[in-house]
């Protein structure tokens, strides 16, 4: 469903991604693993598109210059220079790392902002999924964001995602700076939001515990480049990985 092909983003004349081919197949669990300014973050804006309104708004005050080269398809067509509303439109739907919601507005206000892109019958039909995927959120419907736990407000930011409905969700790093246990409740709700609803989840992550598990299939980034890939299993049992992301 997504193609990624000799990717590369610079920033200046920083390599940011540094050709970078990946796949995500349609209705599975796809992880990029890798370490702080490894370019998980500017993958993930790269593919939702937030960088080229980054580019422009630099270009317009006359700031750094980023180059995008390389191509991106999604369901076979080329999206590379699509704008990232349209893209939204078509189910790219980025959850953005540090959760980005509106803590003024109440948990449920926050969850109608994500649906702006849905009828009001699949609104409605979202919304109960998120109650169900996500029991705390019920009973916070009315509790400001900003007055969420960590855990809470990730659970926030990933049911606002899902009420725009996305055929492929962009998870970046959403266990940052949680608990162990609420890293392994979360990444469990992750896993089951793929299994029962079909949507496609491209997910990075710093630490591969305990996200490798639940991917069918990952890459590890280092310095803006894909140096491993393989099934949660392969990078599981390989001996770079043991040692590099799961300390053993
Ligand atoms: P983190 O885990 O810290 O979020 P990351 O893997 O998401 O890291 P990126 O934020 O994508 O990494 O950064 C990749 C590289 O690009 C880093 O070297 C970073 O310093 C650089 N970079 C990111 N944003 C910019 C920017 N706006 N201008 C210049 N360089 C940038």
């Amino acid at each position: 469903m997504l193609e990624i092909r000799g990717l590369m983003v610079f920033y200046e004349n920083a390599l940011a991604i540094n050709n970078i081919n990946l796949n995500c197949q349609g209705e599975k669990v796809t992880g990029v693993f890798g370490a702080n300014s490894a370019g998980k973050s500017t993958l993930m804006y790269t593919i939702s598109g937030i960088i080229l309104d980054v580019k422009k708004k630099e270009e317009m005050k006359g700031g750094e210059r980023i180059t995008v080269l390389g191509s991106i398809a999604f369901d076979g067509m080329d999206i590379t220079h699509m704008k990232p509303s349209e893209r939204a439109r078509r189910g790219i739907i980025l959850c953005p790392e540090r959760r980005r919601i509106f803590p003024e507005s109440s948990t449920l206000e926050n969850l109608k902002i994500g649906a702006y892109l849905a009828t009001s019958i699949q609104a409605k039909k979202t919304l109960d999924y998120v109650f169900t995927i996500f029991p705390p959120l019920k009973n916070l419907k009315n509790r400001e964001g900003g007055f969420l736990s960590g855990g809470e407000q990730q659970m926030l930011a990933i049911g606002r995602a899902l009420m725009a409905q996305p055929k492929l969700l962009l998870l970046d790093e959403p266990l940052l700076g949680l608990s162990p246990l609420m890293e392994v409740m979360l990444a469990r709700s992750i896993r089951d939001i793929n299994a029962q609803t079909g949507i496609s989840i491209l997910i990075t992550e710093q630490y591969a515990r305990p996200i490798l598990p639940i991917v069918h299939y990952g890459y590890i980034l280092e310095n803006g480049g894909a140096v491993l890939q393989g099934t949660s299993q392969e990078l599981m049992e390989n001996p770079d990985v043991k040692s590099a992301y799961f300390g053993l």
